[in-house]
């Protein structure tokens, strides 16, 4: 969802240009590398996209992505620090 977001977005806003790229980038990380994703630095960046897109593209993406982290938890845990 990061990559098409990142994909789609006109680039008129920063949460969303830039925002959907970091995401993007920090998810592709944690599953090919060791790395391990900040909880409270990607929770600021939902917050970001969702408070700050001018429209609903970027400003919807946080949602299906909080869903994924409540109801995959488990599954998802092992990739946040
Ligand atoms: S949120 Fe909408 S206006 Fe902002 S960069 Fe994304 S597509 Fe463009």
């Amino acid at each position: 969802m990061f990559q098409f977001t990142a994909h789609e977005s006109c680039g008129k806003c920063f949460p969303c240009r830039l925002g959907s790229t970091r995401g993007a980038e920090m998810l592709t990380k944690a599953i090919d590398e060791q790395y391990k994703i900040d909880k409270k630095l990607f929770a600021d960046l939902l917050q970001t996209m969702e408070i700050g897109s001018l429209c609903a593209l970027g400003g919807g993406l946080p949602l299906p992505i909080k869903n994924a982290l409540q109801y995959f938890n488990d599954e998802l845990t092992p990739y946040f620090k």
